[in-house]
């Protein structure tokens, strides 16, 4: 470490590319880049840099940024971002986004896993029924009940927010049972006998599927021991 930091040292210009750049301008360049305006530090393929007269600094990389080197989301520029920062980020959020759905798969392919393993233990489900409508009974008719449809059974796996279609498709949230059926679906195990699990849309956070995915694996764990 010692040894390398003293051969940088005599020689500071030659190892710093940034450096090699500037030693190598004529005194010609040097004088205009300090007598007009800084210029763009942007990189553009066959060149060092873009190297047009900069019109602000990004607040990120500290590179000077020209008109067509200006960060610009949806038609707005920026004042304080170069592109190759914005173009960056985006990657990064789109990398992200490609991270976080492909790890709510591999939770949907685990649930489907431990669902069958649960299934092939004999632990019975909890049994579900969807609200169809209401038939009178009773002397006169006057007692109404409901007529429940029976729905694939589910496992219980804990209590989670979903989203749910209102009168005038206005959603709300409502927070139900959910379980894991044995073919792997998630589904709210029974809403109150006076809604129908029919206008239950989604689990209105995707990453309770992550949690639902270790749930139940460990009741397919504590299942298969038992
Ligand atoms: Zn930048
Ligand atoms: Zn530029």
């Amino acid at each position: 470490m010692k040894a390398s930091s003293m051969t940088a040292g005599t020689q500071p210009l030659r190892d710093d590319p940034h450096h090699a750049g500037l030693h190598r301008a004529s005194p010609t360049e040097g004088l205009a880049a300090m007598t007009t305006s800084v210029t763009c530090d942007a990189p553009v393929p066959g060149q060092r840099a873009c190297g047009i007269n900069a019109i602000g600094r990004c607040g990120r990389c500290g590179d000077a940024f020209c008109l067509s080197h200006r960060a610009v989301s949806y038609g707005i520029p920026f004042d304080d971002q170069c592109s190759t920062c914005l173009s960056a980020e985006r990657n990064t959020a789109r990398q992200r986004q490609r991270d976080s759905v492909s790890e709510l798969d591999r939770a949907r392919e685990r649930i489907s896993a431990a669902a069958a393993r649960l299934a092939r233990s004999g632990l019975e489900p909890h049994p579900r029924f969807m609200v169809t409508g209401s038939k009178r009974r009773g002397l006169l008719g006057r007692r109404t009940e409901p007529v429940l449809e029976p729905l694939e059974p589910a496992w219980i796996v804990g209590r989670f927010k979903w989203d749910q279609q209102e009168l005038w498709n206005r959603g709300f949230l409502d927070t139900y049972d959910t379980g894991v059926t044995p073919s792997g679906k998630i589904v709210p195990i029974g809403p109150a006998p006076s809604y129908t699990v029919r206008d239950v849309q989604g689990l209105h956070r995707e990453a309770d599927v992550l949690d639902i995915a270790n749930t139940i694996e460990g009741l397919a764990d504590k299942a298969g021991r038992g």
